[in-house]
């Protein structure tokens, strides 16, 4: 039997270098949902396909759109709690809960970003040093199965299909419902101070030592296109307000992505990055400007408004890697990237740190490590450096993000990730036919 109602569209990964003709639906209850799980087979998860890898979708498969799961189910204010459908997306579930001066500290940087898709891959915000990631703020989740069926998930129902599902990109089933720990916000607007940094080292030491004071979200900004300015940059540090006690809106207008430039040609390249780099030094590392006063959307969503950043990639577009680094093996790290850096000189648009705490396990990007973010224009160059760079994250025990790096091979995965196989077991013990696939867990061997 064949599901009637399927739409086709061309989908691509958010860094293009992944599309696929895809069949989807996007089901509006939970009988609609029950329906198409259960006809169709090769099935995967759709929020709002903004990640970087193909994660919610993969050439053959349906995927489910959760779009229209988009409501709230209840909320208890004085337990400061809420359970909202899985599609929902973060500015929709911020402009309800700022009202009360709530909110979630772990939201990954762009408001469309639905819930179930922050869940799936684990995702982290800014303050990541100071919350971790989006695991800290759930308290339950509801799945539906294709053969499992429903299932409540939490610390004490269902553990181990609770722990495969927060980061299991997708592969356990449907997230319907999803009811958070709320946190208490008590203004929405902050004080930026950025602080000149002349290389990595000092950038590091300063990002290590300020992150652990309470309350305030650092990372920097780093030159990354010729040797010797490599790691000179600005560090930023979002501090909020205490003496407010008010909070706004988020200042989200519909659909932004789609209304973005669409270049066929790229705008970066050495020469341009150069000049973008300079511009950028020269503004934000002004005197004047050292600290100024910015609102909830500048800070929580800071590609809000920037999309064309990644529109200047053209057709071909690029690739993102972001490395959890040891802090034993930090030095070593840098200067093998350097040593390699001189041999292949690639063409880097975005060099960035930040700190992160947690627990790794399992998929999830998550330790008590230092955070490394890296773009690159997509050419031949740039690919043969980070499969050099691949090599050190296995030499060196990084983690590389399997969310933002579409080329990472299943072998920098197997050895990288310490719990592969163990989650591969333990799907197939929940999952033995493997019905939910997307291209990622595919190349990955998942
Ligand atoms: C501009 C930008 C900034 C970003 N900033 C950050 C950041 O700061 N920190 C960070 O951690 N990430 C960040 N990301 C990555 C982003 O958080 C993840 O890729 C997120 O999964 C995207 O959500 P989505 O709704 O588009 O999900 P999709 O891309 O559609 O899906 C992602 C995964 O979630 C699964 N999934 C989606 N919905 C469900 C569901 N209801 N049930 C089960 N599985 C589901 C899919 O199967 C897939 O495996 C950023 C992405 C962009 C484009």
């Amino acid at each position: 039997m064949k599901y009637h109602n399927l739409e086709n569209k061309l989908f691509f990964s958010f860094d293009k270098n992944y599309s696929a003709n895809v069949k989807f639906n996007k089901p509006d209850k939970f009988r609609e949902l029950e329906k198409l799980s259960i006809i169709e087979n090769n099935l995967i998860n759709t929020g709002s396909n903004l990640s970087y890898s193909p994660l919610s979708f993969g050439k053959g498969s349906t995927s489910i759109l959760l779009t229209k799961f988009n409501r709230i189910v209840s909320f208890d204010k004085q337990n400061k709690e809420i359970t909202v459908e899985a599609g929902m997306t973060l500015s929709q579930l911020l402009n309800f809960t700022l009202k009360y001066n709530l909110w979630i500290p772990q939201l990954p940087g762009y408001p469309f970003i639905t819930l179930g898709g922050a869940i799936a891959t684990n995702a982290h915000g800014k303050s990541c040093a100071i919350h971790g990631t989006i695991r800290k703020s759930i308290k339950k989740i509801l799945i539906f199965h294709k053969n499992n069926g429903w299932l409540n998930l939490s610390e004490n129902e269902n553990k181990e299909i609770y722990d495969l599902t927060i980061g299991g990109l997708g592969l356990t089933g449907t997230i319907v419902n999803i009811t958070f720990n709320l946190a208490e916000i008590k203004n929405s607007r902050f004080m930026t101070r950025k602080t000149k940094v002349a290389n990595n080292n000092d950038c590091i030491k300063f990002i290590k030592k300020k992150s652990i004071e309470k309350n305030s979200f650092i990372y920097s900004w780093n030159i990354a296109d010729n040797i010797n300015d490599l790691g000179k940059g600005i560090i930023f540090e979002n501090i909020p307000i205490q003496s407010e006690n008010k909070t706004d809106k988020v200042n989200i207008f519909d659909n932004k992505l789609g209304k973005y430039l669409r270049l066929n040609f790229p705008i970066w390249n050495k020469f341009t990055v150069k000049i973008a780099n300079k511009v950028f030094y020269l503004i934000n590392g002004n005197l004047k400007r050292q600290k100024n006063i910015e609102n909830f959307t500048q800070v929580i969503f800071p590609f809000y408004g920037k999309e064309n950043y990644f529109n200047f990639f053209g057709k071909k577009g690029f690739f993102e890697s972001q490395l959890l680094i040891p802090n034993e093996n930090l030095d070593l790290f840098l200067d093998e990237f350097k040593y390699l850096f001189k041999i292949h000189y690639p063409t880097i648009t975005l060099f960035s740190f930040k700190n992160m705490s947690g627990a790794q396990k399992l998929l999830r990007f998550e330790d008590n490590k230092i955070c490394l973010t890296i773009d690159y224009t997509n050419n031949k160059t740039n690919r043969l450096f980070m499969t050099e760079i691949d090599k050190i994250c296995i030499k060196y025990k990084i983690l590389p993000s399997l969310i933002k790096d579409s080329r990472l091979q299943k072998i920098t995965f197997d050895n990288c990730y310490p719990n592969a196989d163990e989650f591969r077991k333990k799907l197939k013990l929940f999952d033995k036919d493997k019905i939910y696939k997307s291209e990622t867990s595919l190349r990955l061997g998942l």
